[in-house]
């Protein structure tokens, strides 16, 4: 059995870029993985611009200064301006080039088409210089960045209509489980409703995988094993739940093998997770999370979106971690390494009760999962702990 960090190694060595580029409309980029670098084809500002509501004008001796005229956002007016000339300008708007300050208006008494400037004007104040945010030919966004809201918002405003962009890994989830009941019928004794599928279905989608597709196969050795095969052959990767521990009707491990799919390691020293399983075809990957809700939801955070992000050629591609305070005192038994389900708020993180790998309750109130290593077995209030920030909590 592995370690969590050599698992984790072992992951990201396996996986790279499988994915070809796309040309994606900059409104539906969100979530995407940019394939180049992007430039800026404008300077942005595009023109120096007046950061308030005010007078442009030249500063001099004199505190008092004619308005000329105003130059609103949008207007296109170059006005020149001589000593003791002024023009009312409102934010937005182009300052003209013969100014080098904009006054803000609160520090101005007007006098019909006069100024007085209340207290010290200086140089060069409120005016956004042209290109202060970027300059034409400077790269706007670096290529393997995950496009999200603001970077949309930022190329809008340079005039960017459209990016190339990753394709998305395809992904399918395979059940695996005789006791599985289908959603909308009812529970016969010994029975469960199948609630990984659309589980991991959703928190793929919250991640921005949103094709995913789910098969079921009951513990049958010849179905998995069809079933495996077939899904392994039109998609990027396949997430197995259930049926990859040792059990009699645990049927994953050798129907992967008589595939010949590669076993990178199967069982890692941690909890929850200890059966996951991580293999390859050529370029495919195969997970076998373990059937238990939360530690199948752990895993696909943990091992499985990095490789999706990898595999799109994103740099960023794993959850992100800080350290923090812990609330309480927290004893841990056994050898493995934890993955806690845990609250981040303003002060610290508190580990959540709940935390049974077949309960996922926990998962829907956390935000976060704190990380203790093999050699850590107790914590004390206060201590700084590795937290794992979950998306979208
Ligand atoms: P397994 O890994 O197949 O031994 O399953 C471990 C536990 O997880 C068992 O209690 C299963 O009933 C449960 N389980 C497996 N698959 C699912 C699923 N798709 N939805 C809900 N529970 C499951
Ligand atoms: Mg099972």
């Amino acid at each position: 059995m592995i370690d969590v960090v050599t698992a984790q190694a072992l992951v990201e060595k396996r996986s790279k870029l499988v994915t070809k580029s796309e040309v994606v409309a900059l409104k539906d980029a969100l979530g995407y993985v940019l394939a180049q670098d992007v430039f800026s084809a404008i300077d942005m500002p595009p023109f120096r611009q007046s950061a308030m509501d005010g007078y442009a004008l030249n500063v001099g001796n004199d505190n008092s200064y004619r308005v000329l005229n105003e130059v609103k956002a949008g207007d296109n007016n170059n006005t020149v301006l001589k000593n003791g000339e002024a023009v009312r300008i409102f934010t937005g708007a182009a300052v003209p080039d013969s100014a080098n300050t904009v006054v803000m208006q609160e520090k101005v008494t007007v006098n019909g088409s006069n100024i007085n400037i209340e207290g010290e004007v200086h140089n060069n104040s409120n005016i956004r210089p042209q290109g202060e945010q970027i300059k034409v030919g400077e790269i706007a966004i670096e290529k393997g960045t995950t496009i999200k809201g603001a970077h949309i918002g930022f190329l809008a405003s340079l005039g960017v209509t459209s990016v190339v962009v990753n394709k998305k890994p395809t992904v399918t989830i395979v059940v695996t489980g005789n006791e599985l009941v289908t959603l909308g019928n009812l529970l016969s004794y010994g029975e469960i409703y199948e609630s990984n599928g659309s589980m991991l279905y959703s928190v793929l989608k919250e991640l921005g995988y949103k094709e995913a597709s789910i098969l079921s196969v009951r513990d049958d050795y010849v179905s998995t094993k069809n079933t495996l095969q077939k899904a392994i052959k039109n998609h990027d990767v396949v997430i197995v739940t259930g049926g990859v521990s040792v059990g009699d009707y645990d049927f994953v491990g050798n129907a992967l093998n008589a595939i010949a799919v590669e076993k990178i390691f199967h069982k890692v020293k941690q909890k929850p997770g200890k059966p996951l399983f991580f293999g390859k075809k050529g370029d495919k990957s195969i997970f076998g999370l373990p059937g238990n809700p939360a530690a199948a939801l752990s895993c696909l955070y943990i091992y499985v979106y990095p490789l999706l992000k990898r595999s799109e050629g994103a740099t960023v591609t794993k959850l992100q971690r800080i350290t923090m305070p812990v609330a309480g005192d927290y004893n841990i038994k056994g050898t493995y390494a934890q993955f806690l389900k845990a609250k981040v708020n303003e002060t610290g993180v508190t580990i959540l009760s709940g935390q049974s790998s077949a309960m996922v309750r926990a998962f829907g109130i956390a935000n976060a999962l704190v990380f203790l290593p093999e050699d850590k077995r107790e914590v004390h209030k206060g201590e700084m702990v590795t937290t794992i920030l979950l998306p979208n909590a």
